[in-house]
């Protein structure tokens, strides 16, 4: 007998943690599928030490704090969450049962929620000789543990989010932090720009980038340049972060038979993707006016949660009652 879930989220990012504790609060049956070993998406692989300052109810919040609330909050009705299980494919059968493949196991289910962030995270790098060799030896996509950079000479490239967060947060720790930046603008919020002026962490743009990547057995120095003028700078370092964004692999989605638009999934205003009973959230969902935030996808989960309830259950009301109504688990 096949086991049909209610509601099967694919990504245990903030979104996909708050649409399943949602499905608990809806009281329907829903799981998580994950591709990787730990929840917590972009929070816990991007930035785990980073301050969040713009989530509801939290006036500050370290990510992976927040990480930690976004789980206990999820796990409240006990509902499985499945990790290191990537879904490889989605098929709507002629029952109406979505069947997704994955490299574990097929999980059949009524109904679909994709909050599958930007995909899988793979990380832009930079074409140069020693870049790929180094990695694991000085060489950085993500920071996991600033406790290894005490004491080191640190270059930082990029103009986005992580890239001047990882600035801000390696000085506290770093003996020397460099930032370089080949465009005019950063791409960063507003908030951390003014934290990195008021920093005083040596910054360099537009035009920089770098030229050349030295170290035998670990990363020890780096050349840049200014694509503009032609001049040069070298730079003796321990570690090369590199935060030059991800690559955005959407190709498999349309795969599946998705519509793709806005830079993701094609959802309408209740959240619904192109195939009956799917829906998708958060950052991977594209429609006009899109903000990709924590607070923004949470809403959504909760839009496309409580239009999956009505969809499986047309007796329901698709405006919940009060969450103080909702059947909670004896707390005793
Ligand atoms: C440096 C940086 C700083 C940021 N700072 C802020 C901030 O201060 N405030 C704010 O609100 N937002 C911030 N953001 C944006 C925020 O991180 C995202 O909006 C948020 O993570 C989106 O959550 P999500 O659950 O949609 O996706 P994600 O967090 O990306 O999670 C998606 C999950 O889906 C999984 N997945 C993907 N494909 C599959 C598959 N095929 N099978 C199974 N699992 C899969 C992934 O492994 C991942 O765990 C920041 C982003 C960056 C990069």
């Amino acid at each position: 007998m096949e086991d049909i879930f209610d509601i099967t989220i694919v990504g245990a990012g903030p979104v996909g943690l708050y649409a399943l504790y949602y499905a608990g609060l809806r009281d329907v049956r829903a799981k998580i599928i994950e591709a990787l070993d730990d929840v917590g998406g972009g929070l816990k692989v991007l930035y785990p030490e980073k301050y969040v300052y713009d989530v509801a109810g939290y006036p500050e919040v370290m990510s992976k704090e927040l990480v930690r609330q976004f789980e206990r909050q999820a796990r409240t009705y006990g509902m499985p969450i499945l990790l290191g299980q990537r879904v490889t494919s989605l098929r709507r059968r002629d029952d109406g049962v979505i069947e997704l493949a994955t490299t574990g196991e097929t999980h059949v289910s009524r109904t679909v929620i994709l909050c599958v962030g930007g995909g899988a995270f793979i990380p832009r790098t930079l074409d140069i000789p020693n870049v790929k060799r180094l990695e694991g030896a000085g060489v950085f996509y993500y920071i996991k543990d600033s406790a290894w950079f005490r004491d080191k000479r640190v270059l930082v490239v990029g103009g986005g989010d992580s890239a001047v967060d990882n600035a801000l947060l390696l000085q506290s720790v770093a003996r020397r932090v460099v930032l370089i930046h080949r465009n005019d603008r950063f791409r960063a919020h507003e908030q951390s720009l003014q934290q990195l002026i008021a920093s005083g962490i040596e910054t360099h743009y537009p035009f920089w980038e770098v030229k050349e990547l030295f170290g035998e057995d670990r990363v020890r120095g780096v050349t840049t340049v200014n694509t503009f003028t032609g001049d040069e700078m070298s730079f003796e370092i321990d570690a090369l972060v590199l935060n030059l964004g991800f690559l955005a692999n959407l190709k498999p989605l349309r795969e599946w038979g998705l519509e793709l638009r806005y830079n993701g999934i094609a959802v309408d205003e209740l959240m619904r993707t192109n195939i009956p009973g799917v829906f998708a959230a958060g950052d991977i969902a594209g429609h006009p006016g899109k903000i990709k935030l924590i607070s923004t996808g949470t809403g959504e989960a909760a839009v496309a949660v409580n239009n999956a309830v009505h969809l499986l259950y047309p007796e329901r009301q698709v405006e919940p009652e009060h969450s103080s109504h909702a059947k909670r688990p004896d707390p005793r």
